[in-house]
């Protein structure tokens, strides 16, 4: 399609503000922010004084590294509101992520967070190139997960005629798509490619499907991912970042016009990159775990959130915004096997760089004795499924074995299979990794 680069009246004002002015909005939100987390949160009232800081100890941005940290335990610990900034009379909806672990993590909005939450996600949508009167399915599931109702405010917000299917029917969502001809679709980007396969399948061609624009999120996925949606549902793929604790879907998000990371929406976050091992805060451009500071949320204030993804504060380029580059991995996603650290992401990389495998994978850990095994399960393309000898199906998976091999370091069985033998996400995010090894003491 032809890139939609916004018009300079389109843009907010923040959007081509200078660092200095950045910077004075930053500070002056951040100093609210902190004292209200400090006079209403007792649990950030104890970390502070425990760790011998008030809000009035900071003078300048740099002075947040004086802080503590919040992680998820901190939020776990006070399930399920106790960290809530306001009467409870003020919280107009909460929304609650999977929490594979334990406890669910709990967010509350007051009516001006979701207020500011849909300006957020109208503000992405825009910028990945939708515009008023654009048609837009939602895929993301409705619910206590974030993403349908995130999108579906900002969809709205936009003026953009909003079809709010949620997950799983695929064929309903297919048909759905053929009859309302949406431009954009929100949707994670493993469900995308469920979406694509169904279309594949029924022999609509890339060029045939309405969709121009997709704005994908809520899981991992790198460019080899991108380069198969793309291609096989003829869109732009715009890479959306969020988590439930900080907001949802719309923390940040990609321009059309450059696709080079999320633009990082620092007038409501204050992005920090941290050493994971150290705590200590590293410059833009180094690699490590991302953290948050919320600037303007009332029900549910994050003071320098551990996000545990793991990524780098990139310059700005199509904003005066600072982006972020794609998450590598999590600090808590990532293998170790037989001693080796791998991400799953290195793994996709590696089996998306081979166009005659699909984009759909598993990656199975087992342990013999002592020893890890990793299993790579993959997919041919639904062309070339029934087409190669067994012959020609072993040779790929060889090639992706050695591959693994030389550039991550790990031993794996790699079993290329028919198109179609994993299953689906029918809901969004993908269990990737399934980690059948007895749990350490
Ligand atoms: P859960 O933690 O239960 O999955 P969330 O829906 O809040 O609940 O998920 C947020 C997490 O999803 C982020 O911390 C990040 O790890 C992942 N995520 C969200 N968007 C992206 C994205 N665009 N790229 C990579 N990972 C993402």
């Amino acid at each position: 399609m032809t890139v939609k680069k916004p018009t300079p009246g389109e843009l907010e004002p923040i959007e081509t503000a200078s660092r200095d002015e950045i910077s004075a909005l930053q500070l002056e939100r951040m100093k609210w922010s902190l004292r209200h987390a400090y006079e209403n949160v007792a649990h950030y009232r104890k970390k502070f004084d425990d760790h011998g800081v008030h809000p009035d100890d900071l003078k300048t941005l740099a002075d947040l590294a004086k802080f503590p940290f919040t992680t998820k335990s901190d939020l776990r610990d006070t399930y399920p509101f106790g960290m809530f900034a306001v009467a409870r009379s003020q919280v107009a909806r909460v929304h609650a992520s999977s929490g594979t672990t334990g406890r669910p993590i709990v967010a509350g909005y007051t009516l001006k967070d979701i207020d500011t939450w849909a300006h957020l996600m109208a503000r992405s949508i825009r910028a990945a190139g939708g515009r008023a009167g654009d048609t837009c399915h939602i895929s993301y599931g409705y619910g206590l997960f974030t993403g349908g109702l995130g999108a579906h405010y900002g969809a709205e917000r936009l003026g953009c005629m909003v079809v709010p299917m949620s997950g799983g029917q695929t064929e309903k969502q297919v048909q759905l798509i053929q009859d309302f001809r949406p431009e954009i679709i929100m949707v994670t980007p493993s469900y995308a490619l469920v979406l694509a396969e169904e279309f594949e399948r029924l022999g609509v061609k890339p060029e045939d499907i309405s969709l121009k624009i997709g704005l994908l999120g809520a899981e991992p996925w790198g460019q080899g991912m991108r380069d198969e949606i793309e291609r096989k549902l003829g869109i732009d793929a715009i890479n959306i970042y969020g988590l439930t604790e900080v907001m949802g879907p719309g923390v940040a998000s990609e321009c059309i016009e450059s696709k080079d990371g999320p633009v990082i929406w620092e007038d409501h976050f204050y992005p920090e990159i941290i050493d994971p091992e150290t705590g200590q805060v590293l410059a833009d451009g180094e690699a490590g775990e991302l953290v948050f500071t919320s600037l303007s949320k009332e029900a549910a204030p994050v003071i320098r959130y551990r996000t545990r993804d793991l990524t780098r504060l990139l310059a700005p380029t199509s904003r005066s915004l600072r982006r972020m580059d794609r998450i590598t991995g999590r600090t808590d996603d990532m293998l170790i096997v037989r001693g080796v650290n791998v991400f799953p992401s290195v793994i996709e990389e590696q089996i998306l760089r081979d166009k005659r495998l699909a984009g759909t994978y598993q990656i199975r850990l087992t342990r013999e004795g002592h020893l890890d095994n990793v299993e790579v399960q993959c997919e041919l393309q639904r062309e070339l499924s029934n087409r190669l000898s067994l012959h020609e199906t072993q040779a790929i998976g060889a090639e992706l074995q050695q591959r693994i091999k030389t550039i991550a370091g790990i031993t794996t069985t790699v079993t290329v299979m028919a198109h179609e033998s994993i299953a689906r996400t029918l809901t969004g995010k993908a269990r990737r990794v399934v980690d059948d090894r007895p749990k350490q003491q």
